[in-house]
């Protein structure tokens, strides 16, 4: 399995699901179609269940080697109040060196073809780093042992030129970017209301801002951009990354469009399968606001009370408001965070998965027509792929920029409305959106200008011919293999 003529790439995520998805995606096809053997980091500190289950739950190129980064104990270096992106980086950093050993160790073996071990040792040399965009510290390991270093850039590609020109923004801007009056001007993008910014750069003084910075002033070091996106879905960004004036002056490196990677559904015989395999097609909307969306418990409520009025088939994954955990959590019991009554009511109309469900067999599924999501970019990939329309919930991270460029200019979403009293979205307004994206197409509904199926279906075609043999980003990752593969000599 492991050729010695095919490169040997590092992939190396940041902790989290988020993360690991996309990553593990991008390592699967690189073995699978371009050649390459890959070694995967995952991190074992703080790491969920979901984490084992999901790395267990699927079959993997025999090129793609797992490393598990050896559990390692921060708390000499958090407290209580350190923000979550400060805590994820230092993880990163504690592990940093496990990873700097493991890719000496690759040096020092030979360049044996082992195909009966899977350890480190049947591996050839490292060749290329594969970072995620919040590990740019692991550069200085590429530096060190002289290897190429690549980012990929797993959210949405319109963040990207904001964090190149973020550099320029903080020495320019006095005070919070949110408290800006007028939009942000990014060279070559759409002018970005201060509302809809970035949670990482929403409060300058913590810590967890300089962090963001501190990568976000690193990119220009990298030798190339991944981007899981394609040219359908942010063209104008991609454009702008390799046009403008400013951007190019900034040092953005050389981008590559290679998703949307999506992983294919698993033949997983849950009963939420079965559920669903009764209902009419395109009947059913599916409700997750990601792997760490929790709702207040009154926002909890509401949304019960607003998926029962609007008479519509669901599937939810109903969290409990006071467990911040996407794991698969034992003895979770919605019952105790849901209306009286409520799973009983709703029997046969709608379902509740308490903690994680297997978000992209449902979004695969024929009877699913709708998704409430809370547009994290995995999520939004997902539900395009499958051509799924939304209904744009954002809670955090980039999700607001997402939501508005779903909604704006890709056309597949309708963006929910918050009471700006108490920042909570009302029954009424869920059941109407709702209704208004699932009873879109029937004879007697009312909003005929409402499009989003059609577009979404349109969209699901050019995503997949995209990523299929010949598309514009199968082409793209062919083409940085090949420069791998160049790189080291072995074409
Ligand atoms: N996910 C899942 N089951 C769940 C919740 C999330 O499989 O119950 C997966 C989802 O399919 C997606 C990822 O976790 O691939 C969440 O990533 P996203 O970028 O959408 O949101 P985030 O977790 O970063 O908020």
């Amino acid at each position: 399995p492991h050729n010695i003529n095919n490169p040997h790439v590092a992939i190396l995520p940041c902790p989290g699901m988020s993360h690991l998805i996309p990553h593990l995606e991008l390592a699967k096809r690189l073995c699978n179609f371009h050649d390459i053997q890959v070694t995967f980091f995952v991190y074992t500190t703080e790491a969920s269940v979901a984490q084992s289950h999901y790395l267990n739950s699927q079959p993997l190129p025999e090129s793609l080697h797992v490393y598990h980064l050896p559990s390692r104990d921060i708390s000499p270096f958090v407290t209580d109040s350190t923000d979550v992106f400060t805590r994820t980086t230092i993880i990163i950093r504690e592990s940093l060196p496990d990873v700097q050993s493991y890719i000496l160790s690759s040096f020092d073996n030979k360049k044996v073809d082992d195909d009966t071990s899977d350890s480190s040792t049947s591996l050839s040399p490292v060749n290329v780093l594969v970072a995620d965009c919040f590990v740019t510290d692991s550069f200085d390991i590429a530096d060190k042992v002289g290897i190429p270093k690549y980012i990929f850039f797993c959210p949405a590609a319109d963040l990207f030129p904001f964090m190149i020109y973020l550099t320029i923004l903080d020495s320019q801007v006095q005070g919070e970017f949110v408290h800006l009056k007028e939009p942000i001007q990014i060279p070559g993008c759409k002018p970005l209301p201060p509302a809809d910014i970035v949670e990482q750069v929403r409060n300058r003084k913590i810590e967890g801002y300089k962090w963001f910075l501190h990568h976000a002033s690193r990119f220009p070091l990298a030798d190339g951009i991944l981007l899981n996106t394609s040219q359908d879905l942010e063209s104008k960004t991609i454009k702008a990354l390799r046009e403008d004036p400013t951007l190019r002056q900034l040092g953005t490196p050389c981008v590559y469009p290679v998703g949307p990677l999506v992983r294919a559904p698993f033949a997983e015989d849950e009963h939420y399968m079965k559920w669903l395999n009764q209902k009419p097609h395109d009947s059913v909307i599916y409700i997750s606001f990601g792997s760490e969306g929790i709702l207040s418990p009154e926002q909890t409520t509401e949304l019960a009370w607003g998926l029962e009025l609007s008479q519509q088939r669901f599937i939810w994954v109903a969290r409990n408001p006071v467990e911040a955990s996407s794991s698969l959590s034992v003895g979770n019991n919605p019952d105790e965070y849901l209306p009286h009554e409520y799973q009983n009511r709703i029997n046969g109309v709608g379902l509740v998965i308490p903690s994680w469900a297997p978000q992209v067999e449902i979004l695969s599924h024929s009877s699913v027509g709708g998704f409430l999501s809370h547009c994290g970019w995995n999520s939004t990939l997902e539900s395009i792929f499958h051509g799924v329309p939304m209904i744009a919930w954002p809670l955090y991270g980039e999700q607001r920029s997402n939501a508005a460029m779903l909604e704006e200019e890709i056309g597949v979403a309708v963006r929910v409305k918050v009471k700006s009293d108490n920042g909570v979205v009302g029954r009424e307004e869920i059941a109407k959106l709702v209704r208004l994206l699932m009873e879109e197409g029937n004879e007697d509904n009312d909003h005929k200008d409402f499009h989003l199926r059609t577009r979404a279906k349109q969209l699901q075609k050019l995503m997949i011919q995209a990523v299929n043999e010949g598309g514009s980003s199968y082409n793209s990752l062919s083409e940085i293999a090949n420069e791998w593969k160049t790189g080291c000599n072995l074409v």
